[in-house]
């Protein structure tokens, strides 16, 4: 393979989250080409390295990093070519790197992206859950409160959520999910593009019965469909709110009021609304 001469600047590039194959072949020129290799754990990214016989220095860089870390990269990068990775997928989805990106276009610093592996987008793709809306949650928090609290937030968002999650804390992530966003479609996505790739679909009850007598391991990915339409309201309600409202209101305010408590439409109330008026007695 031709090795390409880089321009200097930050490259950012996606790894394999399992499956050694799915690592572009853009993204074997880039690492044999650039000068440096920003990585999490140069443990990790040695070993992707060695498999691919490739041979570069290393910098262990995380956004905790300190400022003289972050300095010495933005520094190389306005010379040499700096390629950024993280220990599987995609950097910064729940990654490094995203100060090291502010920093770099904010020097004016030339930054480019080569998309690759990404366990949610992958997730997605799979779970058979709607995918024309979704929302990405990072890792749910660890504590039962701080959990419930963000799940209610988002209970209202009209999308398939989806969230990262590790085998110990998925049983309690999915008690949440039972609790605070009830009857959805649940997704559980373990393993991806590894050998014991799996994908379980069912309700959050359901899922808790399967992983608490099968505790889950390796990665996991959990997705949430988004909340089924509003019920329709009960028409004897409809007719208890408008002659509520009728009461002490004209026939057009009686409408409108319950049109906008109800979303039926204004007309039909108003319409209805006469005919109570024009009732005998
Ligand atoms: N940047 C990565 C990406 O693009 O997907 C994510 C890094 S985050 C620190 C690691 C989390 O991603 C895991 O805890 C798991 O939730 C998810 N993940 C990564 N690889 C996975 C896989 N092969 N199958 C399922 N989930 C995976």
């Amino acid at each position: 393979m031709d090795t390409p001469l880089l321009e200097p600047g930050l490259y950012i590039v996606a790894t394999p989250i399992g499956n050694l194959g799915d690592l572009t072949r853009r993204a074997v020129e880039i690492l044999s080409a650039c000068a440096v290799i920003a990585c999490e754990d140069t443990r990790v990214t040695g070993k992707l390295l060695n498999h691919l016989g490739i041979k570069k220095p290393m910098r262990r860089y995380d956004d905790h990093a300190g400022e003289d870390a972050r300095e010495r990269l933005l520094a190389e990068m306005v010379q040499n070519p700096v390629v950024l990775v993280s220990d599987a997928g995609t950097p910064l989805i729940s990654d490094p790197g995203y100060r090291l990106v502010c920093e770099a276009r904010a020097r004016g610093i030339m930054v480019t992206s080569l998309p690759g592996p990404c366990a949610l987008v992958v997730a997605l793709t799979l779970a058979g859950l709607p995918t024309d809306r979704f929302m990405f949650g990072g890792f749910l928090p660890s504590k039962d409160k701080a959990r419930g609290d963000v799940l209610g937030e988002l209970a209202a968002v009209r999308a398939t959520l989806v969230f990262y999650e590790t085998g110990p804390r998925l049983v309690d992530s999915l008690e949440a999910m039972a609790r605070v966003l009830p009857g959805r479609e649940i997704a559980v996505a373990r393993e991806l593009t590894k050998l014991h790739e799996e994908c379980r679909t069912g309700t959050a009850e359901e899922l808790i019965a399967h992983y608490t007598a099968h505790p889950p391991r390796g990665e996991i990915v959990l997705l949430a469909g988004p909340p089924g339409d509003a019920p329709a309201p009960d028409a004897a309600d409809v007719e208890v709110q408008l002659r509520a409202a009728l009461a002490d209101m004209a026939p057009s305010q009686a409408a409108g009021m319950v049109a906008k408590a109800t979303g039926l439409d204004r007309k039909t109330l108003y319409a209805r609304a006469m005919e109570i008026r024009h009732e005998p007695g």
